[in-house]
């Protein structure tokens, strides 16, 4: 512990500006990592638990001590997600799915990666927390004598003078209006003016010191238990007063009891970088494709799982894909050279797949799903048990590696063979009896 609060002391109280070469080293020791691995003989699966163990825990170190400039980050990321994407160490770095998608939840389309920025800044709301919240720790004392000892810590400014990181306290301290609230016990531990504990609350530069000194318990009066109507519109406005007796629960004296600041966002009430990171990252749900399968489904192998995401995502190298991105590639399928190469075509309507799903153990007839992906996904794996699932997706896959040998290596694309492979598999890894659901 003592350790810890010396890393933050020297970090919060240090004036010159050691970020920078902080951000530097940091940078190098990441590339380090990278050049030291050989992402092409790693699969997508195993390219990913090196990003989340331990490309990404690199930072957490120095986040939690220093502000990493943005631009910093960015190139961080941007190192991390080449290695995420490329094949070779020579071939051209070509992102099928963006970052900020990878980073989304699981259940939201995302790998679940963590965004660097946010954690930051979660990691440092952590520090604000603690001085919001008074903390007896020896730092927290420090700067507090050191900033804000006279004005209170949401009137202090960010004077020229004052460190990088007080200055950043000041910018972020912003974020726990909307996500703290009190518990009002004898009200006395509240200034009203000085404190955030209303909706909109806002920091009253002209306050003159008799007013700055004015307590939660001033404005309410505990023998009617009500609040104190006129003294309050004469300090808050009417604005101010409607939203304290609207939405601000009343104080409660109990022995003992202390007003207590809430992050509102955790049953314990005090703030953890998880939970800021998740309120910091919130996104909106993607609609319509049924992300969650995909992670829920039991026992497929990593590197399959990966594709089946990208299968989703719509992140594989199909020819129809690639066309978007450079346009001198041709969409059309390299196979037949009738249709356009998009999912359905690639995976289900190109006759030679046809030709698969039909032999194969599942018997699927291709002829009425739907032109959409995630749509005949769930049409297809709706009646099937955990065992047929498995042979589902592997067969995804093995007709993946079966395109990629035809596209790469001038293989003939057999469906003969490819069944026989699917079968072996099968009956190495398979236990029960698949049903076939569609005959
Ligand atoms: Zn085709």
């Amino acid at each position: 512990m003592a350790e810890e609060e010396e890393k933050y002391l020297g970090a919060l109280l240090t004036k010159n500006n050691s970020a920078r070469r902080m951000s530097l080293l940091l940078l190098e020791r990441l590339k380090a990592k990278l050049t030291g691995w050989r992402s092409d003989m790693l699969s997508h699966a195993g390219r990913l638990v090196l990003v989340k163990a331990v490309l990404l825990s690199i930072p957490v170190f120095f986040m939690s001590v220093e502000i990493i400039p943005k631009g910093i980050i960015k190139q961080m990321e941007s190192l991390i997600a080449k290695f995420f994407w490329r094949k070779t160490d020579q071939s051209r770095y070509l992102s099928l799915v963006s970052w900020a998608r990878i980073c989304q939840a699981t259940d939201n389309g995302g790998l679940g990666v963590r965004q660097l920025q946010p954690f930051g800044d979660a990691l440092f709301l952590k520090l604000v927390w603690e001085m919001m919240s008074g903390s007896n720790k020896v730092w927290v004392h420090i700067c507090a004598g050191k900033y804000y000892h006279n004005l209170g810590f949401w009137r202090a400014s960010n004077v020229i003078g004052t460190s990088p990181t007080w200055r950043h306290t000041v910018r972020m301290r912003d974020f726990f209006k909307e996500n703290v609230k009190w518990q009002l016990a004898g009200g006395d531990k509240v200034q009203a003016l000085s404190q955030p504990w209303y909706p909109n609350w806002q920091v009253c530069v002209q306050a003159t010191w008799r007013e700055r000194k004015i307590t939660v318990a001033d404005l309410f009066d505990f023998a009617t238990n009500d609040w104190k109507r006129e003294q309050m519109v004469a300090l808050l406005g009417e604005e101010g007063t409607n939203q304290v007796t609207s939405s601000v629960k009343k104080p409660v004296q109990i022995q003992g009891m202390e007003d207590m600041l809430i992050w509102a966002h955790t049953r314990s009430g005090r703030y953890t970088v998880k939970d800021g990171y998740n309120v910091l990252v919130s996104n909106p749900q993607v609609q319509g494709v049924p992300w969650k399968y995909i992670w829920r489904w039991k026992n497929l192998i990593p590197k399959v799982r990966i594709f089946l995401w990208r299968l989703l995502a719509n992140g594989l190298p199909l020819a129809n894909n690639m066309h978007h991105r450079i346009h001198a590639i041709s969409p059309r399928c390299a196979r037949c050279q009738k249709e356009n190469e998009y999912t359905m075509h690639c995976f289900f309507f190109f006759h030679g797949s046809r030709m698969v799903w039909f032999m194969g153990n599942l018997g699927i007839r291709v002829e009425n799903l739907p032109m959409n992906f995630a749509e005949a996904l769930e049409y297809l794996t709706q009646s099937m048990n955990e065992d047929a699932i498995r042979v589902f997706c592997y067969t995804l896959w093995e007709l993946w590696l079966a395109r990629n040998a035809v596209a790469f290596q001038q293989k003939n694309f057999d469906p003969v063979a490819i069944c026989k492979k699917i079968t072996a598999w099968v009956e190495t890894n398979v236990q029960g009896e698949t049903q076939r659901p569609y005959e």
